[in-house]
């Protein structure tokens, strides 16, 4: 394992900083963010005029490995879904998703997850450790090597609660959206949380150039206590206060509430009614997210008829709200499912080697 920092660690700042540190012109600062985070390319010895105290410190210094892809699994409809093992062999997905004319890329923030929601395979496995800005940035270059081209819209949406890693995240969202670099607009990158209310006022303070999802699940704190133990900790009342001011906020920002559809538990009409309140009062799109079930758990998914009944109420009351299907189903595409079956796999492989040594 390297112990390098990742060229892909380096930010505006810090290059520019290097660049001082060497006594060279921060003019080329702009030449190697335009290299590798405008084109996805690593050959700074192909930058003309580049001096090469500058290059031979990179090439001394930093490393440019990627992730190996351990599995690309792709559906029907395209959606490829990559497993990635990361420099200390821990795996990591990122998911594809082409929709709306544009490549959606979902990152993931963590390997694992420490938040516990029980509809989430993730959460079964809990927290290993946080992921580098530098991981988050390989996912995106692996997603340009394999595509041929860098997505337009990130999603953090992967593994992992992205307000636990916020240091990290927010030095991502940075770099993702800095002029010099991919310049994704900030519209085009969100950031989405199972609701941690204080890292939530801290976004606002800090301004970050992201949009924001929460995913909400439930409209009662006995639901969502049921379902999110993070709602023990941060109760609806503070959640939608801070939701609330993030909304109404000098630069007038959106939130866009997520909402996993459980049968039986969150799915009534009286449900319904209180997200049409709660998504009017704070002018936010719905995204319904119909369960995707996975072994062990204890939720199914409500009928289709059910979901489009729970659509359409909200669609009736002057909500804008669309259902998402897992895309890739064929593919098992709830987080962490591909995951799942490359371990099951080898765990298939290590039993059969021992049965036949
Ligand atoms: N921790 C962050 C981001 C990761 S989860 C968050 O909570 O927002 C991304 C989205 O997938 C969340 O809205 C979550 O509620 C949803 N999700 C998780 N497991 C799911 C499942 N089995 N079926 C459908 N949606 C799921």
């Amino acid at each position: 394992m390297t112990t390098k920092t990742h060229l892909l660690s380096l930010d505006y700042t810090a290059l520019i900083h290097l660049c001082e540190q060497l006594d060279v012109s921060p003019v080329h600062v702009k030449k190697i963010m335009g290299k590798v985070f405008r084109y996805g390319e690593f050959d700074l010895e192909n930058i003309p005029d580049f001096p090469k105290k500058l290059l031979f410190w990179l090439q001394e210094n930093t490393s440019l490995a990627l992730p190996e892809i351990i599995a690309n699994q792709q559906a029907e409809d395209t959606t490829q879904k990559l497993l990635m093992r990361m420099a200390d062999h821990k795996d990591v997905e990122s998911v594809l998703i082409p929709a709306e004319g544009r490549m959606t890329q979902c990152i993931s923030s963590q390997v694992g997850c420490a938040i516990g929601c029980e509809f989430c395979l993730t959460a079964t496995a809990g927290l290993t450790r946080n992921l580098t800005t530098a991981e988050m940035m390989q996912q995106v270059l692996v997603a340009k090597q394999t595509l041929g081209y860098f997505p337009r819209n990130i999603v953090m949406m992967g593994m992992g609660e992205p307000l636990h890693n916020y240091e990290h995240v927010a030095q991502f969202v940075r770099m993702l959206t800095h002029e010099l670099g991919m310049a994704l607009s900030p519209r085009r990158v969100t950031i989405s949380t199972a609701g941690l209310v204080p890292a939530i006022y801290r976004l606002l303070d800090d301004d970050l150039p992201c949009s924001l999802a929460v995913s909400l699940n439930a409209t009662t704190n006995e639901t969502r206590n049921q379902i999110m133990p993070i709602n023990q900790k941060y109760p609806l009342e503070d959640l939608l206060a801070v939701m609330d001011k993030y909304v109404n906020a000098r630069n007038k920002k959106r939130i866009l509430i997520e909402y996993v559809l459980l049968a039986g538990i969150n799915d009534s009409p009286d449900d319904a009614k209180r997200l049409r309140d709660i998504a009017l009062s704070l002018g936010s799109t719905v995204n319904i997210l119909p369960f995707n079930p996975f072994m062990g758990s204890r939720f199914t998914r409500p009928s289709d008829e059910v979901v489009d009944m729970f659509r359409n109420y909200l669609n009736d009351a002057g909500v804008v709200a669309v259902v998402r299907i897992s895309k890739g189903r064929d593919i098992s595409a709830a987080c962490g499912q591909l995951k799942t079956e490359v371990n099951q796999r080898a765990a298939d492989i290590r039993l059969q080697r021992r049965q036949t040594s």
